[in-house]
């Protein structure tokens, strides 16, 4: 069916619509999934279709239960209107990847974009029709536990991360058996909360709004995100559910989105909590007013609707644009035509080839952060004795947040380790818990550790430290294991850490004493595997951190992408006092933004522009300007390399960042090969919005700096003029 049939269709159903039907498809329950068929929302649920009152459901787990549920809507319905199945798939569905984070962390979107139509095929095929995926948040805030299901705290790697998964998800026709319609969320700036405390106050001017929180979801609706959600926090006062201003203005009007804007879970009826609404008819008055179109789980639309229309105060046709979004979406998905799901068909769980682009997607995305006297890769033929210790050595909790319950545990690294070495003598100790105190089993690794030629210690932060509501004031390792890695690095042994978590991490002393750290993150299904094949050499590391790992806690914000101050701090003078720097910390992160080593060198040329000078109207006309780069990989190994290309504006009548990212291109090269990559930069890449509140864009005349390089912190460096 076209756009305009399906137009058509939805003003044939409008008219024949009751207003109480019409608020009913504004309506999204909760399936109660924990407790099956017969649980106290299954009821309400199964009610309200019946009556046609309910517009979608979310958490049904099940071919079966989603047909039956289904079933009752469009056999039983007076309208026969299907309803929409909508679930957090958000790292895989049965098939668990890395977490977003940590997929960020592979600077490889095209890999994400496979991987998310593998959860795609698994969602759908057991009825599920919408995912409330991308997260496209950029959060400075590594305090703030979602920034596990963010990519990070770039807006153009967040961009290109989002628009991956939304055609991952969605493909060409949302109609097919495996495509599900993505939401792009959380809408926004939630990634600003104050001190990363979840569902918080964000404060922000509209040129920062505006360059940084807005382009991953300007680019996604330009993708064809078929939803967005509002987010939980404030946008400069006035809550991110009931402002006109970003969901009608800018998201409806200025970008021309079509789809459903959905709440949050409780979204609306929280703005009675939020202060920013007297009661639940004024909460539901001034979320669809401002644009909200459905409703997730409170039921302030359905129970208030009809007085606010009798007051005047919501338009029959703020309505039925609500309504005829949610139609469209439905058409969109084909569920008129095929509303039920082939039980038969059902996928079931991980297969050889989805568990293989899992472990793919889980050993791109390590990072090696450090790597002293090369111990890494490990010397397999060599290597008689392993002791691997620690809370997370023989874990099967290394999924993550937000994945399904009843999906396959994540497969131990201890496992893998002993099929990867099977000639080396492999000991085991856990040493202390993920957290507590408990240090009684640190002997035990500390024997294992002295009687073995290496150690791997597998240690971080467990996924129920990471995700929503899961906010820290402190980042280092929980617990007392950085007890356990001191009392094991005293035995002198060379030690190799790998680090897993849902966040950037406060590495400590312990670094200094370790020889290396592998950033593991939350890996999915196929965590050992991957951990395995990198410690092991077969696959070299070639992630990059998309987020900075701060020394301390007290730094933060700390974002490489920050704006010039008056008194920048020069390392080629530290002795100048009046600088922005700690006096009782070294300057800078613990590791930059962009940074990752791999087990082979590369070796980058300066960067080399097509044209030294270009107008400024050239560029808002559609000119572009090309810089290449030239990489060589001068080790004795195959390997990966992400070269990135930052911008600056070092004039400009508003401040902009030292560096933004604006290109990254992940190539593998051979032992010895040589590239070179290209780039392609035009009006958006040196220019920026200013703090106009009606959107204006600017491409001011000036110098604009382009640095090459393999990290935020090293590169070449030339000069563009824009006349
Ligand atoms: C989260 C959303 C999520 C929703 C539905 C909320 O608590 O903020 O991101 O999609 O729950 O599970």
């Amino acid at each position: 069916m076209s756009g305009h049939a399906h137009e058509s269709r939805i003003k044939e159903l409008l008219d024949r619509m009751t207003v109480d039907e019409k608020f009913g498809q504004l309506q999204q329950l909760a399936w109660a999934w924990d407790t099956g068929p017969g649980g106290g929302d299954t009821e309400s649920a199964e009610t309200a279709a019946r009556e046609g009152l309910l517009g979608s459901v979310l958490n049904v787990v099940g071919a079966g239960a989603s047909n039956a549920l289904q079933r009752i809507a469009v056999e039983e319905s007076r309208l026969g209107i299907p309803l929409v199945f909508g679930l957090d798939v958000i790292h895989g569905f049965q098939t668990t990847f890395p977490i977003p984070l940590a997929q960020a962390a592979a600077f490889d979107p095209a890999v994400t974009e496979k991987d998310a139509e593998v959860s795609a095929r698994e969602a759908r095929s057991n009825g599920i029709h919408w995912t409330f995926s991308p997260m496209m948040d950029v959060t400075r805030e590594p305090r703030w536990g979602r920034i596990a299901e963010s990519t990070g705290e770039d807006p153009y790697l967040t961009t290109c991360y989002a628009v991956a998964k939304i055609r991952g998800y969605q493909g060409a026709d949302l109609t097919a058996p495996d495509r599900i319609a993505a939401c792009a969320k959380h809408f926004v700036a939630y990634g600003g909360a104050e001190g990363g405390r979840d569902y918080n106050t964000v404060d922000v001017s509209e040129q920062r709004l505006r360059n940084l929180y807005l382009p991953p979801f300007r680019a996604a609706v330009e993708a064809g995100a078929a939803t967005v959600m509002a987010g939980f926090n404030t946008v400069s006062g006035v809550p991110a559910h009931a402002n006109p201003h970003t969901l009608t203005g800018i998201l409806k009007e200025a970008w021309g989105f079509d789809g459903v804007v959905v709440s949050d879970w409780t979204g609306v009826q929280e703005l009675v909590a939020h202060g920013g609404a007297a009661n639940e008819a004024e909460a539901a008055r001034r979320a669809l007013t401002a644009g909200v179109d459905m409703e997730m789980v409170s039921t302030t639309f359905v129970d208030h609707g009809r007085e606010l229309l009798a007051a005047g105060t919501l338009s029959a046709e703020r309505l039925d644009d609500a309504v005829a979004r949610v139609l469209r979406l439905k058409l969109r998905l084909g569920l008129f035509e095929r509303p039920y799901v082939d039980e038969s068909a059902a996928l079931t769980g991980p297969t050889p080839d989805t568990r293989a682009a899992a472990r793919d997607a889980a050993g791109r995305c390590m990072v090696l952060l450090k790597n002293d006297d090369r111990v890494l890769p490990l010397d397999v033929p060599a290597l008689r004795s392993l002791a691997v210790v620690g809370p997370f050595a023989d874990s099967g909790d290394l999924l993550g947040t937000w994945t399904l319950p009843g999906a396959p545990a994540s497969a131990p690294v201890l496992r893998a380790l002993r099929e990867a070495l099977p000639y080396t003598s492999i000991t085991h100790a856990v040493g202390v818990a993920p957290e507590g105190f408990d240090t009684s089993g640190v002997p035990e690794a500390v024997v294992a550790a002295v009687a073995a030629d290496a150690v791997v210690l597998v240690v971080g932060e467990p996924p129920a430290l990471s995700g929503e509501a899961a906010v820290r004031s402190e980042l280092g390792l929980p617990g007392a294991q950085e007890r356990l890695i001191d009392a094991v690095t005293a035995t002198g042994r060379p030690c190799v850490v790998v680090l897993v978590g849902g966040r950037p991490l406060t590495i400590g002393a312990w670094a200094r004493s370790v020889s290396a750290i592998l950033m593991a993150w939350h890996p999915g299904i196929e965590a050992g595997p991957a951990v395995a094949d990198v410690l092991t050499g077969a696959v070299n590391p070639g992630g990059k951190l998309p987020v900075t790992f701060p020394r301390a806690v007290g730094q933060i914000p700390l974002y490489y992408n920050h704006e010039r101050t008056g008194r920048p701090y020069d390392p080629a003078a530290p002795e100048v006092k009046y600088v922005s720097k700690y006096l009782d910390i070294a300057d800078g992160p613990e590791f930059a933004f962009g940074h990752g080593l791999s087990y082979t060198t590369f070796t980058l040329g300066d960067p080399l522009l097509s044209r030294e000078w270009i107008g400024a109207r050239e560029l808002r006309e559609g000119a572009t300007v090309e810089a290449t780069v030239a990489v060589r990989n001068t080790g004795d190994r195959e390997g990966d390399s992400v070269i990135q290309l930052y911008v600056q504006d070092p004039a400009a009548a508003i401040t902009q960042p030292v560096r933004r990212l604006r290109g990254f291109q992940r190539v593998r090269l051979a032992a010895g090969e040589e590239r070179e990559v290209r780039f392609t930069l035009g009006a958006d890449d040196f220019g920026y919005w200013t703090n106009d509140p009606a959107g204006t864009f600017t491409v001011e005349p000036g110098e604009i700096h382009i640095h090459t390089g393999d990290s935020s912190r090293t590169g070449a460096r030339r000069t563009l003029q824009i006349t």
